[in-house]
């Protein structure tokens, strides 16, 4: 007893001293940033450090970005570092792929210069040109080790005639160019977007939002800021706050655009310039913007355990990421069918096509949703030619999850309760009170309180097992079934599918148990022939044939011409739509009301 006492008061002791050692510390951080090179797209560091009272000193570079899982080796884009002190030159030695080590025994201001090379577009990655800049954060700015809680002063020297700043950072003194970061944590999920972007702003509940246009795009201003603010409604509405006081959308339009990357108080989306005035185009967007705003609660607050406070060094572990990924990918559409933007015929296809991903999918027979989470950083992330075959995607399976706890909750609850009483009732208790992330059972333990049942069985089956969906149960229970439209085809399959827009037909994958997987037909294969007909289109290639035909496939292997005798098999497509039953019951009715917002 003692001893624990002791021990207890000795913690609280050391934490004192912690805590007022930080608070007592004259450390200041500033950087420099600016872009003389901005159209060879680097950006120049000028990182200054006073009031430093230690002997040695490790400036350290994340090797990823919080909500990406994948190591990317972000110091591999740094060059030229030099140190110096008072005017003298430092000596900066690396320690580490993405560690510098420097002793500063005695002396207090250390200044710190470097360069980074950014050229990745995507939502994750820096990327710099004459237009602009996106400062992604993780990928950018050195930090000094052991102090991730210190504050940072970030002055942005734009290029040439770049005039505009979009972050969620604070302003210093108003400017704009000028910005404030609380400590690491924050700067780092906080992205930054330099140039001439478009800028437009609403008010929802509260909330300043900024939406940052970069690209152009045939967007409708007015349409958007409308229909935002009611998928930022909803989305309130099941959390019961929004824990922001202002939150900026930077959106980068390009020829093709998708994905997104969830921050605190931002959010970064890539989007088709073109795609805004098509009715697909437009739900994409919005299921997007609904997806990454719904993430500042569940994931960014609400959170697995392991996800924060974040490992910055190394991978970061957690079974969970189908309830951080899959619910909030089944809460975009469910949320903007909420706003009256989709019909609930419109919800229902766009459920029905992630219920054929799934049901279309290898590797769901393969890989369980809780080992498709911890192995994100060497699977999800890193697709092979076999990924469809041997791994599920957390979003799509996990959305699916998502679905069926809904349908199970409303239903044992006759419409007094939904997903949506776990997720307020799971953030209230782990970000608000607990102030941690959740364990596993924990949020296994929050869905059972509103299921009012055990999920042991439903856990073994979905989570940690391989069991197929049992779709006429859980669409049952709101008078829905599944009607695969391909039920009658007889049409063979050979299994394989060959690299889009190129003129040859090279073999892209193989499906696992297809006749091209059975009898050998492979990867990178050339196809030529057809029974010595020319193949001439990937989607022509069995015209006239019949299931259990054998056929000749002449292909091109290594430059070697061989011909494959294949036994065609049945196409094992499956392409559902969601149908109602007839004659729903009254308990029916009232969980197709509550789980579509029916009026
Ligand atoms: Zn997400």
């Amino acid at each position: 007893m003692k001893k624990i006492k002791l021990s207890v008061i000795f913690s609280l002791i050391l934490l004192f001293m912690v805590t007022t050692g930080n608070a007592a510390d004259n450390t200041q951080i500033t950087y420099n940033v600016s872009f003389p090179e901005a159209q060879a797209h680097y950006a120049d560091i000028e990182m200054k450090i006073t009031g430093l009272k230690q002997d040695e000193l490790e400036l350290k570079m994340p090797v990823w970005t919080p909500g990406s899982y994948l190591v990317r080796e972000f110091a591999r884009n740094i060059e030229g570092l030099s140190a110096s002190a008072n005017g003298k030159s430092l000596s900066a030695k690396k320690i580490r792929k993405n560690i510098w080590q420097l002793h500063i025994a005695g002396i207090g201001t250390v200044v710190i210069k470097y360069r980074v090379y950014a050229f990745e577009i995507s939502v994750r990655t820096s990327f710099i040109d004459a237009s602009h800049a996106f400062l992604s954060s993780p990928d950018m700015f050195l930090y000094p080790g052991n102090m991730l809680h210190s504050a940072s002063t970030i002055h942005i020297k734009p290029y040439k005639a770049w005039d505009k700043v979009s972050t969620s950072l604070e302003k210093v003194n108003g400017d704009v160019f000028t910005r404030y970061s609380p400590n690491y944590d924050i700067l780092f999920d906080s992205p930054i977007e330099i140039g001439n972007q478009e800028i437009f702003n609403f008010d929802a509940y509260g909330v300043h939002y900024e939406v940052c246009m970069q690209g152009g795009g045939n967007y409708d201003k007015e349409r958007l800021k409308k229909d935002l603010a009611k998928v930022v409604a909803e989305e309130v509405a099941i959390y019961g706050e929004n824990p922001n006081k202002h939150y900026t959308f930077i959106i980068h339009n390009a020829l093709k655009g998708g994905g997104g990357l969830e921050h605190l108080s931002s959010t970064t989306l890539g989007a088709s310039r073109d795609a805004y005035t098509t009715e697909r185009g437009y739900q994409n967007f919005l299921s997007l913007a609904a997806h990454e705003h719904f993430h500042l609660w569940n994931v960014k607050r609400l959170r697995p355990i392991a996800l924060g406070p974040f490992d910055y060094d190394n991978e970061n572990y957690t079974t969970n990421l189908w309830i951080a990924e899959g619910f909030t990918a089944y809460y975009q559409d469910i949320i903007v069918r909420r706003t009256q933007l989709y019909s609930p015929e419109n919800y229902l296809g766009m459920l029905a096509e992630d219920i054929n991903l799934l049901e279309n999918s290898e590797g769901a027979k393969v890989q369980t949703l809780a080992e498709s989470s911890y192995d994100a950083w060497i699977k999800a992330y890193r697709p092979n030619e076999n990924s469809g075959n041997s791994t599920i995607s957390y979003y799509t399976k996990g959305s699916i999850v998502a679905l069926l706890l809904d349908l199970e909750i409303i239903n044992d609850s006759k419409g007094q309760y939904s997903l949506d009483d776990v997720m307020r009732y799971m953030y209230n208790e782990y970000y608000k009170t607990k102030q941690r992330g959740y364990t596993d059972a924990e949020f296994k333990a929050g869905l059972e309180k509103f299921a009012g049942k055990n999920l042991d069985d439903f856990y073994a089956k979905y989570i940690n097992g391989l069991t197929p969906v049992d779709y006429a149960y859980y669409l049952g229970l709101a008078g829905y079934k599944l009607t695969n439209e391909l039920a009658d085809n007889n049409d063979p399959a050979l299994g394989i599918t060959t690299i889009p827009n190129i003129p040859r037909l090279i073999v892209a994958t193989v499906t696992r148990g297809s006749a091209a997987w059975k009898d050998g037909i492979n990867v990178n294969d050339e196809i030529i022939a057809i029974d010595g007909e020319p193949a001439l289109e990937a989607g022509k290639l069995l015209s006239g044939k019949k299931v259990g035909d054998k056929i000749k496939v002449t292909i091109a292997r290594d430059g070697i011409l061989m011909d494959i005798p294949v036994t065609l098999l049945k196409s094992t497509k499956v392409k559902y739509k969601v149908d109602e039953l007839p004659n729903p019951t009254a308990q029916q009715l009232v969980v197709r009301k509550k789980w579509l917002t029916l009026k």
